[in-house]
């Protein structure tokens, strides 16, 4: 009876494994096919610099838009995507589309100041050929350097530390900014911080969201905020919600935001509308 009962549960773990094993590969033979449809679009949050009152650039943001499902977000499908060399191809689409936009509104604005931030995975940051897909993507475009900010997160960083810093100032070299994505989030880790050379640090929404919760202060906001001060590090808050919030940040001195407050993401037509009602 016993045996019986115990190969029935092992069974049972068999057979939800393999349901979990066959619904991911299902989605990763999904994801090549959207790829080969074109089903990723870009969409485009602004960052506001309060002090200067106007709009410094866009995040481009990937969504899926799945001929079923509609549109997925990132969480839904990103992580699988790193397992495999899906996320380079996304990847590749998104640095040259973003480029592409960003070159369109420079010449509609007049205004060659505007940045795009592109979010880049430890694969795609890692790969060889990664400074020479950002100089083609750039030239191809004709936009300054300075135009391109890419974001990664401290856990790419720490991957290969010593390989990420050579990777970072090689791309800074060219005029190309790097900044450290959900900043707080991972190991925050001073030591490493010192050590790699990026422009900026965005705060992870998870901070900004407890602003304006109970607490008068808060303490992790504003040690972030002093350490990029002191370290020569711009600052940006992310998931910035509330005036509340707003307030505090820039109070606090980090002037540079982004958040519902003042857009979500928007395909690239309405981001378009955007920069013109400012
Ligand atoms: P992230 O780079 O930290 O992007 C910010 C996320 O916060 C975005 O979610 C954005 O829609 C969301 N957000 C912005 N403002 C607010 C707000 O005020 N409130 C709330 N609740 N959320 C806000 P999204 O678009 O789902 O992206 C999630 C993550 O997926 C990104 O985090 C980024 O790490 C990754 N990701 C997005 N696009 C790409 C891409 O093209 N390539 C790679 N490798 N990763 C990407
Ligand atoms: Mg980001
Ligand atoms: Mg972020
Ligand atoms: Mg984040």
């Amino acid at each position: 009876y016993e045996a019986k009962k115990d190969g029935k549960s092992t069974y049972r773990f068999y057979q939800s494994f393999m349901e979990h094993h066959y619904e991911r590969f299902l989605l990763k033979q999904e994801l090549r096919r959207g790829i080969a449809n074109n089903e990723f679009v870009l969409y485009y949050q602004p960052k506001v610099d309060i002090i200067q009152r106007r709009t410094i650039g866009f995040e481009a943001l990937v969504r899926w838009n799945h001929p079923e499902k509609g549109f997925l977000s990132p969480s839904e499908f990103i992580e699988l995507a790193e397992e495999d060399n899906t996320i380079e191809l996304i990847g590749n689409l998104g640095l040259d589309e973003a480029c592409k936009q960003l070159k369109c509104w420079q010449e509609e604005f007049s205004n060659k100041q505007l940045t795009i931030a592109v979010n880049m995975s430890a694969r795609k940051f890692f790969h060889s050929d990664l400074v020479h897909q950002v100089q083609e993507s750039i030239s191809k475009y004709k936009l300054p350097y300075s135009s391109l900010v890419i974001e990664i997160t401290e856990t790419t960083a720490i991957k290969d530390f010593e390989h990420a810093v050579k990777i970072i100032q090689k791309l800074q070299s060219l005029g190309v900014h790097i900044h450290l994505d959900d900043f707080g989030k991972g190991f925050s880790s001073l030591y490493y911080l010192n050590r790699l050379p990026v422009n900026a640090i965005k705060i992870d929404r998870s901070f900004i969201q407890q602003i304006g919760q109970g607490q008068k202060e808060n303490p992790i906001v504003n040690a972030i905020i002093a350490m990029a001060h002191s370290l020569n590090l711009d600052v940006i808050a992310e998931g910035v919600e509330t005036n509340v919030q707003l307030k505090y940040l820039l109070g606090k001195g980090c002037h540079i935001m982004q958040g519902y407050y003042f857009s979500k993401p928007l395909p690239a037509d309405k981001a378009g509308d955007y920069l013109r009602r400012m």
